[in-house]
């Protein structure tokens, strides 16, 4: 006999047991959208403070203008992929402003930035090894299980040394890495991975779906915040977060993204990006380099956040962006804080474990928010913790 392959555990365990406590967190549908600051969900207005759209560009008239004008041109999808039916001047327009945003030789896109990971995985050959980050996003990790080659994952540089100083001669390393971590918001130690990239022959992927648009003097991301801009051999990016749409692309070296499009399943097999998406990234890149006043805005908001939450007797470490976590102790406590600040007219995410080290609230603002915004959420927050009586820093056993 066999067994019941839909028994086993997930997301739907998770809604379960909130449920149980009356908390209703997950796949909640936006009726209506004002920006990305208030979204009405069950004929209640809450603000947004869990968007990624960073820039608050999803909205803004030139992106959106864009896009409704790439649809009458080109109609709402390319049903092709690339390398066959599904090119348009557009995509490759995007790609080489991309490219030039970056400081990159070339760039090639992806429908997703899932989809950008999942392609690292054509650079996984069964003698290869790939050193992934422990706390490196789904998208990364399911990309290294992908591959034919063997998965070690650190923890810290020491042991990524150790690793790497273990590996057989003659083999592929490939070192994956979130360039902002994003469920703790902290960065990581890019010239530390860089050295020991040089000193081992590895090959450095960086995922700035976190970073670009917010990081770096002129938003190019962690990257560029490092100098590093042209000691990457790949940078994953995403369309969907600072750049206002849907998508993604790598870019990097013009061989290594050539060895890419050549070469990665999720570029040759699966559809372009809508022509929509891809005009309205490109207009996105646009106001990104003309508006730089929004970098700084949500910069202004997240120091805003974090300061007043820590204020407020919260701990939002390690977090040095404007994805600020805060912590429980369990899921139970997190959701119940959830629906605390739901209640309040706050939507937050709620993550925990396997995607969080343990049980969170994920909180951003974005640069459509304002000071208002920022004190209707602290406010939210310290009543919700006064109500619930929950420690505003919770003891959590460190995770083996
Ligand atoms: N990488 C990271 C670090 C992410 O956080 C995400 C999405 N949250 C992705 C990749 C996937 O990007 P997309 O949503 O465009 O598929």
């Amino acid at each position: 006999m066999g067994v019941d392959l839909f028994a086993k555990a997930g997301l739907h365990q998770a809604e379960a047991v909130l449920r149980a406590h009356g908390v209703d967190a997950f796949f909640r549908a936006a009726a209506e959208r004002t920006g990305d600051s208030h979204v009405v969900i069950d004929g209640r207005k809450v603000l947004m403070a869990g968007s990624h759209d960073y820039l608050g560009l999803s909205t803004h008239p030139r992106v959106v203008e864009a896009a409704v004008q790439a649809v009458r041109r080109w109609g709402t999808t390319v049903s092709g992929s690339r390398p066959l039916s599904g090119s348009l001047v557009l995509h490759a327009e995007l790609e080489e402003r991309l490219a030039a945003f970056l400081g990159q030789e070339a760039a090639t896109l992806t429908n997703s930035g899932f989809q950008a990971n999942l392609a690292l995985s054509a650079l996984i050959g069964r003698d290869d090894l790939v050193f992934a980050d422990a706390r490196n996003h789904a998208s990364l990790v399911d990309a290294a299980r992908l591959g034919w080659g063997r998965v070690r994952r650190y923890r810290d540089l020491g042991q990524l040394r150790a690793q790497l100083a273990a590996a057989p001669a003659g083999t592929g390393r490939l070192i994956l890495t979130d360039g902002v971590f994003s469920m703790d918001g902290d960065a990581a130690d890019l010239h530390g991975l860089r050295a020991l990239a040089d000193e081992h022959g590895g090959t450095l992927v960086v995922d700035a779906a976190h970073d670009l648009g917010v990081l770096g003097e002129r938003g190019r991301g962690l990257v560029e915040h490092c100098g590093l801009d042209d000691r990457v051999d790949l940078i994953s990016v995403t369309l969907s977060k600072s750049l206002a749409s849907i998508g993604g692309a790598l870019a990097g070296p013009a061989a290594n993204v050539n060895y890419l499009r050549a070469n990665a399943r999720p570029i040759l097999y699966s559809v372009a990006v809508p022509p929509a998406s891809a005009a309205a990234a490109l207009a996105a890149l646009e106001v990104v380099e003309a508006e730089p006043e929004r970098r700084r805005r949500l910069w202004e908001l997240a120091e805003g956040l974090h300061n007043g939450l820590r204020g407020l007797g919260f701990d939002t470490r390690p977090s040095t962006t404007p994805i600020v976590p805060v912590r429980f102790a369990d899921m139970a406590a997190a959701g119940a804080f959830w629906a605390a600040l739901f209640e309040a007219g706050v939507f937050t995410n709620l993550v925990g474990p396997p995607a969080a080290g343990t049980a969170m609230l994920r909180l951003t603002l974005t640069a459509n928010h304002d000071e208002t915004h920022l004190a209707t959420v602290l406010e939210a927050c310290d009543r919700a913790a006064r109500r619930l009586g929950v420690p505003r820093v919770p003891d959590i056993p460190e995770v083996a």
